[in-house]
């Protein structure tokens, strides 16, 4: 069966894409830990992120840098990365905006945000991925 984010590759769910090239692709995290909080994932679908072939693994990380400028320019904050994996068996690299250390913990509660402010939030980092 696909993972939920081959789903969101192949357009059979929804969610806010922010960038997109021919092997990857981001979108923000629904469960976010601050506002632009990305997930960068290939289009391959592979679990670990480090069973991902090199040539996988390297177009990932400079489509995650990309992004990561984009939503900088967005939330004028540095960018944070982290890989967990422990939920989605789908590889993914976590951008997450932040000020301060504490804002980078998984064990914070997650923030909401209405329909209208993920578009929002998304259409903006869209516009500064170019
Ligand atoms: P982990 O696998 O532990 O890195 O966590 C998976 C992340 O994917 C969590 O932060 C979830 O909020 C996020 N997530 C799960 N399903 C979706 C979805 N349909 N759209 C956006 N983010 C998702």
């Amino acid at each position: 069966m696909s993972s939920v984010f081959t789903k969101i590759i192949n357009r059979e769910i929804p969610a806010y894409i922010v960038a997109e090239d021919a092997y990857n692709i981001a979108f923000l995290d629904i469960n976010p830990l601050s506002e632009g909080h990305t997930l960068v994932i290939p289009k391959r679908e592979v679990d670990y992120i480090f069973d991902l072939d090199d040539t996988t693994y390297s177009s990932l990380n400079l489509f995650a840098k990309k992004v990561a400028v984009a939503i900088g320019k967005v939330t004028k904050k540095r960018i944070g990365t982290s890989v967990i994996g422990i939920e989605v068996p789908h590889a993914h690299i976590h951008l997450i905006p932040f000020n301060r250390m504490s804002e980078l913990n998984f064990a914070n509660p997650k923030l909401k945000f209405t329909n209208e402010e993920f578009l929002e939030i998304a259409a903006k980092i869209r516009e500064a991925f170019g």
